[in-house]
């Protein structure tokens, strides 16, 4: 067994404090993931930071019109909220996609973000793997890579991002509001995870001694048109192979804007603004929709396990773009009690 220190921070700067220079401590909340990674031998902190009791655990309007939604949220009550499901549906839609009731209860906002991938060689600490441990090499590039990346991925690489709820927050452009030793500061949500490169093991552009304290959501937040599609091997409890987050904004068949978002397929939301110009100003279309996805998926290729998901993928963006068009979503939470 190996020992760690447990500390409970009394305020946001009392955590920050105890983290900086000190790069084998971790700040925790839910532990739906970092308990397991310990448990597995994957991460060994010396020290837990006790975040709970921080004071991040409200959902507030902004001046913006939109809202700030505290760190410590738990991924239950923000998808259950009134104003998320009925203002940012799609976002509501995405939480109850991903995990189980039992995770969405304990698993706080700021945590999902920095839930770590699910890739089989990072969590398997016989093989080689880059993320665990940097230089080691890669056991998912000749081995079973079937959930693997498609996109954006390296040679050191091909892990996806795991989280349902942030392919939402990406077709949003949500804020991540942080704050460490050297001030607050805020991310756009684009900006907040990373590409592998040769550097997999840094998932975020999160500072070692930096703390999440709210996510924030603009305004608009398509409430009418939008969906969030998620294929996956069985209909609860799974990771997608892959998932796509649709936003519209429609003047009669005409789409004034569009947002798409990819999980599954990438070591980060995937998004490509180019791609969703294609839709701008001009009528709803399954042409149009395929040409939007060509270019979402231009330069994606797989392996030996997952060269389906780029048919996939195409298929699943333009049927969802089809559900949000129409205004007709597939509902995660509606579908699992059929
Ligand atoms: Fe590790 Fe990434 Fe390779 Fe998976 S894909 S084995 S996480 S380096």
């Amino acid at each position: 067994m190996i020992g760690f220190d447990y500390v409970k921070a009394t305020d946001v700067s009392d955590a920050v404090e105890a983290i900086a220079g000190n790069p084998d401590a971790r700040f925790i909340a839910g532990g739906t993931n970092l308990i397991d990674l310990m448990k597995e031998n994957i991460a060994r902190p010396r020290m837990l930071i006790d975040i709970t009791g921080l004071p991040l655990t409200d959902i507030e309007e902004t001046e913006a019109g939109g809202l700030r939604i505290g760190a410590l949220v738990p991924n239950s009550d923000l998808a259950y909220d009134e104003r998320i499901k009925s203002r940012y549906p799609v976002l509501s839609s995405a939480l109850l996609a991903g995990a189980s009731a039992q995770l969405r209860n304990m698993a706080s906002t700021g945590g999902n973000l920095l839930q770590r991938t699910r890739c089989l060689y990072f969590y398997d600490t016989t093989t080689a793997c880059n993320k665990r441990q940097p230089g080691s090499g890669c056991g998912a590039l000749e081995g079973f890579n079937r959930m693997n990346a498609i996109l954006g991925w390296s040679s050191s690489c091909i892990a996806v991002h795991p989280s349902d709820m942030c392919v939402a927050l990406a077709a949003l452009e949500a804020k991540v509001h942080v704050s460490g030793p050297n001030g607050d500061r805020a991310i756009p949500f684009a900006d907040f995870h990373r590409l592998p490169g040769d550097t997999p093991q840094i998932d975020t552009n999160l500072a070692p001694d930096e703390i999440i304290l709210a996510l924030e959501l603009p305004a608009q937040g398509f409430a009418t048109n939008y969906t969030y599609l998620k294929l996956r091997d069985r209909m609860s409890y799974a990771f997608a192979l892959v998932s796509v987050a649709v936003g519209l904004e429609l003047e009669g068949d005409t789409i004034e804007e569009a947002r798409i978002a990819l999980g599954g397929v990438a070591h980060k939301p995937w998004r490509v603004p180019e791609a969703e110009q294609v839709l701008k100003n001009k009528t709803t279309d399954r042409e149009r929709y395929g040409a939007a996805a060509d270019a979402i998926l231009e330069g994606a290729i797989g392996f030996s396990h997952n060269s389906f998901k780029i048919g996939l993928a195409r298929r699943a963006i333009v049927r969802a773009l089809e559900q949000a068009a129409s205004g007709t979503p597939q509902i995660q939470s509606e579908k699992a009690t059929r």
